[in-house]
């Protein structure tokens, strides 16, 4: 660079900067489409990667719990399940830092930043000015949760002036029109209880908007600011707030309009129907859990006619090793046929021969239910469990578990159980030729502790989803529990009737149709769709309009290979307004001519991996 060209340079970026700081220009400008969820001390895991719906030791229910120890694995879910882009950072580990708004070019890499840390915990030093900077110099919008508000910056960015938190019973009721709010349930926690005691927060109006309120105090309120970022503050009972449908939406709903669209999925109507254990020993071994394993003719009359007949999918958490007990070693499945030791037909090449046709037909998604459902160790005290008689240390259910040692109550391992997920998945490609994406542990057999953790394991290993009782892995996190499941959040999970296993079939395979007619207008998706979903990586390129990128990589999101996508498209009111009705282009193709950005639109993306383009002008 000439030394003579400096100040000019200094000149030019301060009208550019002066242009940008006092505020017109931004609201204009299409916000990067990226969330911040600041957080406190709830992360429970030092090292940012195991996040847990429980507490350990928590008396809430382990899965699919409303009810939960704090927000923040809700909101984790929530931003997975939806696809909004986020990143969290935590106060009682980060130093907030504008860098961490703003990209090495000085321009917002963050749209929208959602403050959930209880700044009165045991956090690092921070300063909460950086926010005040973020929002009204960079135009980046800001939501506050509960009663995280109390930082004076964080209040007059919002427009409120915060008096205290007490417990009161009235209900969340609309008190004003807005585009976060409008047609959601009236009060948005309904509930049958009355007089059901929740968290209130009291706040003064300075600046702000009330849309909702309980009792005579506002609860959610909006602002619009001169720099082109808006705030909205979500109040209520935090612990309670999210296990209500209509509060959700407000949330997803409050993160398009500070962004100003968001491009997303729901999941209202959509299922998956889960059977275990073909191809595992137990049944031919465990007196409490034997029958005789699925012939090729019994799967395709009990299962793919009925399947075909509900368009419907069935995911097969299959195992692909079997322990042999003769040969004392694990080889793989569906080689042998047999009379067991209870005198029951097994013949396992033909449950095979029907895995494949259910395969071939379309209707079964085969995914990975761990090496051989059994100990690692089966020739150590209480054992062996080899040659054992059939009502001795072979009847214990506890030989039958592969990743916590329920038979002496201790856990397996990391090294064995890493080799057994990965070991899983080449049998299982080798045995069916699909690259399984979901692991779930056999008989919910699991170990705990941080380095033997089973779900932390898994997502190492590349698997996406834990089945059973956990929820989503991927490079960046595990979740160990999940939530909102049958909602718009999380398609339901059915059991395969009659008992959710194989077992169901070979007794009552009548009752197998039940799934069809208790939950008759859903549709049956597989896991690996909604893995790809929540793989998939989407951004923005700013200043150029508004247009998205959806990038499918070939591990995660190879579903998309051979599928198409479909993602909704949300426009608030106010970007709307700017954008008129503009065309929207997929991969350079016109798929709207005059889109009407009223409502949310249908974006179809055709299959192929790697990155698609969507461009609104
Ligand atoms: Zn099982």
């Amino acid at each position: 660079m000439k030394p003579s060209s400096t100040p000019f340079k200094f000149a030019i970026t301060f009208i550019l900067l002066f242009t940008v700081f006092n505020g017109t220009s931004l609201a204009a400008d299409i916000k990067p489409y990226k969330v911040a969820l600041v957080i406190g001390d709830q992360w429970q895991d030092p090292a940012s990667f195991v996040v847990d719906v429980h507490k350990q030791g928590s008396s809430n229910a382990y899965a699919g719990a409303t009810t939960v120890d704090d927000e923040f694995a809700l909101l984790v879910i929530m931003l997975k399940t939806w696809g909004v882009p986020f990143e969290i950072i935590r106060l009682d580990q980060e130093f907030m830092d504008i860098n961490r708004f703003v990209g090495p070019d000085g321009k917002p890499d963050i749209g929208c930043i959602i403050f959930d840390a209880d700044t009165s915990a045991d956090l690092q030093p921070q300063r909460y000015e950086v926010l005040e900077k973020a929002v009204n110099d960079y135009g980046i919008s800001l939501i506050a949760l509960g009663d995280r508000i109390k930082e004076p910056v964080i209040q007059d960015l919002l427009g409120i002036k915060y008096v205290g938190s007490w417990m009161h019973s009235s209900s969340l009721q609309h008190s004003a029109s807005h585009f976060i709010t409008n047609g959601l349930a009236n009060p948005l926690d309904y509930t049958d209880d009355t007089g059901t005691a929740k968290k209130r927060v009291q706040v003064q109006l300075t600046e702000a908007k009330p849309l909702i309120t309980q009792g005579t105090y506002p609860q959610v309120t909006v602002r619009d600011l001169p720099s082109g970022a808006r705030t909205v503050w979500i109040g209520g009972d935090i612990d309670q707030l999210f296990s209500y449908q209509p509060c959700r939406t407000m949330l997803r709903r409050a993160i398009t309009w500070s962004i100003g669209y968001s491009l997303y999925k729901t999941w209202q109507n959509k299922a998956w129907l889960i059977m275990d254990d073909p191809g595992s020993a137990q049944n031919a071994w465990l007196e409490h859990w034997r029958y005789p394993t699925l012939t090729e003719q019994q799967i395709e009359d009990r299962l793919i006619k009925p399947l075909k007949q509900h368009n419907a999918i069935l995911i097969m958490n299959v195992v692909p090793g079997f322990v042999n007990d003769r040969l004392k070693r694990a080889e793989p499945a569906f080689q042998r046929k047999f009379t067991d030791g209870f005198g029951a037909p097994q013949d396992y090449p033909s449950t095979y021969r029907g895995l494949i046709n259910g395969l071939k037909a379309g209707v079964f998604e085969i995914q990975c239910h761990g090496l051989t459902h059994m100990q690692p160790d089966l020739f150590s005290p209480p054992g062996p469990w080899y040659g054992s008689a059939l009502e001795k240390e072979r009847a214990q259910v506890g030989w039958y578990r592969e990743f916590g040692d329920t038979r002496r109550n201790k856990e397996i391992p990391a090294a064995e159980a890493s080799w057994r997920m990965r070991t899983a998945h080449t049998w299982l490609q080798h045995l069916f030729g699909v690259d399984t994406l979901s692991f779930r542990p056999g008989g919910g057999g699991v170990s705990t502790s941080y380095p033997n953790c089973t779900e932390r394991l898994a997502a190492l290993a590349g698997y996406g989803w834990a089945g059973g009782r956990s929820g989503y892995l991927g490079q960046d996190f595990a979740i160990r529990g999940w939530a909102f499941y049958g909602t718009m959040e999380c398609p339901l999970s059915v059991a395969a009737p009659p008992d959710g296993h194989d077992k169901g079939i070979a007794e009552h395979p009548e009752q197998f149709l039940r799934a069809f007619t208790e939950h008759p207008n859903v549709e049956w998706i597989g896991l690996n769709e909604y893995i790809a979903c929540t793989h998939t990586k989407l951004s923005t390129s700013p200043n150029k309009g508004l247009n998205l990128q959806l990038s499918y990589d070939p591990h995660y999101c190879r579903h998309f290979k051979d599928h198409p996508s479909e993602w909704l498209l949300s426009v608030s009111d106010w970007l709307a307004k700017d954008l008129g009705r503009p065309t929207i282009n997929v991969d350079g193709k016109t798929l709207i001519a005059t889109a009407d950005l009223s409502k949310p639109l249908k974006i179809k993306i055709p299959p192929g991996l790697g990155a698609h383009n969507i461009r609104i002008k």
